[in-house]
């Protein structure tokens, strides 16, 4: 069985009070889960230093493709090894959209995660315009098959997490029917592109518009594995409640 993960995206949200607040809601909990919080960069020191009494680990909302050199205003996959990351996200539709980045970049970096030791989660997901025009499944075949070509994933572990562009921010969340449909396509597909065994080990949450209130749904679905949370994260009592329905 598949473990399940939920993930905080604070995206460029949050300071110093706010990590006090998420980690202190956390202290003393258990769960039978991966919960991770990808705060901004500047932050994970600091939140690390609270992380001993809690399960709570973190993640980064971005990796640089490059291992070193001059490279102004990157951070490396070892850089945030080094620092306590267990995780980077990485191709968010927030940076394909206002930061030119695009599949193979993506690929590039889910390489150097993994050479890391970092889970990448990729993310992937449609347009409004994608859907409208019933193109959703091609859409995410490309960001999937481009996104981790030539990547060798035996014996490494790797998320996807699929999210819906119209669903970001916009509290129109995808039904849990809709999500399971596409997280079965994910699923088929990382069977043709590796195998079974590799398909069916790879955790795929689901993100956009996230809640306590729709998580329920959304978690009993067979092949929805946990969620990427962004808006909903930054209220720690609201994430601690998704955390709990797990
Ligand atoms: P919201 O939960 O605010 O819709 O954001 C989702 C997201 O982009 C998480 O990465």
């Amino acid at each position: 069985a598949r473990r399940p993960i939920v993930i905080a995206n604070w995206k460029l949200n949050g300071g110093i009070d706010l990590i006090c607040t998420s980690v202190a809601s956390f202290i003393g909990k258990h769960f039978e889960t991966d919960i991770v919080v990808c705060p901004p960069y500047l932050y994970m020191r600091d939140m690390l230093t609270f992380l001993q009494y809690s399960e709570l680990r973190i993640g980064s909302q971005n990796v640089s493709r490059y291992e070193s050199g001059a490279y102004t205003g990157e951070t490396s996959a070892q850089m945030l090894k080094e620092a306590g990351c267990s995780l980077c996200i990485i191709g968010h539709s927030e940076r394909r959209a206002m930061f030119a980045e695009n599949n193979l970049g993506c690929q590039v970096k889910v390489q150097t995660a993994l050479n890391h030791g970092l889970l990448p989660v990729l993310c992937i997901g449609e347009t409004q315009e994608e859907r409208a025009a019933n193109t959703t499944k091609a859409i995410l075949l490309t960001q999937l098959s481009e996104g981790l070509n030539t990547v060798d994933l035996a014996g490494k572990d790797i998320c996807i997490a699929y999210e819906p562009v119209w669903a970001i921010g916009t509290g129109l969340a995808a039904t849990p029917d809709m999500v399971q449909e596409v997280h079965q396509f994910i699923r088929t597909e990382l069977t043709r592109l590796y195998n079974e065994e590799i398909a069916d080990r790879v955790r795929i949450v689901y993100g956009g518009s996230v809640n306590k209130t729709n998580a329920t749904e959304l978690l009993k679905q067979k092949d929805i594995d946990g969620l990427l949370v962004g808006g909903a994260s930054l209220d720690p009592g609201h994430f601690l409640a998704i955390c709990e329905q797990v």
